[in-house]
């Protein structure tokens, strides 16, 4: 089927003439949307405009952001089936998965940092320590200024929508470049929360291909902030273009997720969860689960109970199947892999062929036994429908495997004995895990997300992923009425003596020479106070 090339990808272009470049949908290969092919000057003139809005938008109060965030939960939920064809048109996925996985985070996150930013930005007070006794001291947040966020297209919405949502909540503008393949889906949250009372100008967005308009951005000095979610080989390009201009990255890449199932697991449970986690919007799931470990007294009955679940699975666009992929190449990478594991003696237990039947980008649930390290499979990421099962004997042997992918994202443990499954959690190099559950680390709003190692560094969501789109200002105020310090010029031998003093005061380990010390400095401390001590 040729209709289904996804956008092209255009070289740069600096003039003022735009092209247009097409999107299809993946499932049917009808074209569902036209958006211009921004060049440089194009993507400067949009950074530029959201520098204008930067200082503005910084001075709104709490008070107005968190409305706008509230009235824009509101509007996305609203219309949340409208939203969810416009993702299941540029993506290929059901439209329930769109509701599921884009719509309904997109409306959480709105709704959690619509109560929550005020006491996640308001200043942190601290204890200045002993020699600053007398000053207040607190770090506040301010934002960043001008954020650029680049997005993917496996979840259009809700990885354009975190970031953004993050930004403008932390009071900062942003410049937007969803994928050029799910323009429409990643545009929907500047239109809810320009809906929701937002200026429009705080959410710019540049559209065109990703090594054109995409790297304009990326590299553009008039970023504050880059905020990247993609494949860990243009991440890593990003992030080194970034370091030169010294501006502060999050990178939320590539993932190679496993499932440990233990002899102790539900294994019902368990491995309903593996078949969502591992073919849920067809695979292209950065923390989809790509292998699942299993004990092996348990391996026979989780492989028996996986394949039925995966056989079951319809494809299609309907309620309970599975949908298209999205991209050509990427359905073209997944044959590829299958291909090099069977010649290499894998064994097919469910799927393993692309359906040809069907118009769009079908690539069927597929489960995959007897695989070795050396197979493409185990050693690249795939993100495509594709599960791998593996039986192990001992733990270190199923850590050592889950931890030897070099990704660090996310992973899922199953065991009923809560004890082993956190023993093993601890031992995971992943920025999540959930127990005998899956994708949580994303799904759950309030907990911080983010990867290790090749998967990326930085995080979003929770208290920490808001502040980091703000700079820490920390700042001390002195609350006495002396003139001078005991340590400011000139020195005096009385100052001297006091800093001397203060040290055994707090740290002699006899309670007596504390003591007498205490008292001396605070009698030095009222002289200093009362300025009578000279120069
Ligand atoms: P990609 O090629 O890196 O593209 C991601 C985004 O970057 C798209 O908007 C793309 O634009 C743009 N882009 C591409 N090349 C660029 C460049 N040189 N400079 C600036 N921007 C550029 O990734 P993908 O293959 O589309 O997405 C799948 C990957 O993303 C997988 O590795 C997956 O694991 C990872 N991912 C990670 C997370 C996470 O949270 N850790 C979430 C989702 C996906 P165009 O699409 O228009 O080319």
């Amino acid at each position: 089927m040729d209709a289904v090339t996804g956008p092209e990808r255009r070289s740069g272009q600096g003039g003022d003439e735009l092209r247009n470049f097409e999107v299809r949908n993946p499932a049917t290969g009808e074209v569902v949307g036209r958006y211009p092919d921004m060049g440089r000057d194009q993507v400067d003139r949009v950074v530029a405009a959201a520098r204008q809005m930067a200082g503005v938008w910084a001075q709104a109060p709490f008070r107005q952001r968190k409305k706008i965030l509230r009235r824009a939960a509101a509007v996305i939920a609203a219309d949340a089936d409208r939203y969810a064809a416009i993702v299941a048109a540029e993506n290929g996925k059901t439209p329930f998965d769109a509701l599921m996985t884009d719509i309904f985070p997109t409306a959480e996150l709105l709704k959690y940092y619509s109560e929550k930013l005020d006491r996640f930005l308001a200043p942190e007070k601290v204890s200045p320590g002993i020699m600053f006794y007398n000053r207040k001291a607190w770090y506040q947040f301010e934002p960043r200024g001008v954020v650029g966020v680049i997005s993917p297209w496996n979840y259009p919405l809700s990885l354009a929508a975190g970031p953004v949502i993050s930004a403008v909540a932390a009071g900062n503008s942003v410049v937007l470049k969803p994928s050029s393949q799910t323009v429409a889906s990643g545009m929907i949250i500047r239109e809810v929360l320009t809906k929701g009372g937002l200026p429009e100008e705080v959410v710019q967005v540049v559209t065109g291909g990703g090594s054109t308009a995409g790297r304009f951005l990326a590299e553009h000095e008039g970023l504050d902030m880059l905020f990247f979610t993609g494949s860990t080989a243009v991440g890593r390009e990003l992030a080194v273009s970034a370091a030169r201009r010294l501006i502060p990255v999050v990178m939320e890449l590539g993932g190679k997720d496993m499932a440990i199932v233990t002899k102790n697991a539900d294994l019902d449970r368990a491995a309903r969860a593996v078949v969502w986690g591992a073919f849920v919007n067809s695979g292209q799931t950065c923390i989809g689960i790509e292998t699942a470990l299993v004990e092996r007294p348990v391996y026979d009955e989780f492989a028996a109970k996986v394949k039925a679940l995966a056989e079951g699975l319809r494809l299609g666009r309907g309620p309970g199947e599975v949908g298209s992929m999205t991209m050509a190449d990427q359905l073209a990478k997944v044959e590829d892999q299958v291909r090099d594991a069977t010649d290499k003696g894998a064994k097919v237990l469910v799927g393993g062929r692309r359906d040809e039947t069907r118009a769009g980008l079908y690539f069927p649930p597929t489960v995959i036994t007897e695989v070795t390290s050396e197979m493409k499979l185990m050693k690249d990421e795939t993100f495509g429908p594709v599960l791998r099962l593996i039986p192990y004997d001992r733990t270190d042997e199923a850590v050592k495997i889950a931890n030897g992918t070099g990704y660090g994202l996310s992973g899922a443990v199953f065991s009923r004995d809560s004890e082993e499954a956190r023993s093993i959690v601890r031992r995971l190099n992943t920025g999540s895990v959930s127990i005998n559950d899956t994708l949580l680390g994303f799904a759950v709003e309030s907990l911080p997300f983010g990867g290790r190692g090749e998967s990326g560094v930085g995080r979003y969501h929770g208290k920490e992923g808001l502040r980091a789109f703000c700079h820490l200002k920390s700042v001390t105020e002195y609350q006495g009425r002396a003139g001078r310090e005991p340590w400011w010029y000139p020195l005096s031998s009385e100052g001297e003596e006091m800093v001397r003093r203060t040290m055994s005061a707090f740290f002699s380990r006899n309670p007596f020479t504390r003591m007498v010390n205490l008292f001396r400095v605070a009698r030095g401390m009222r002289r200093f106070a009362k300025n009578r001590v000279g120069n």
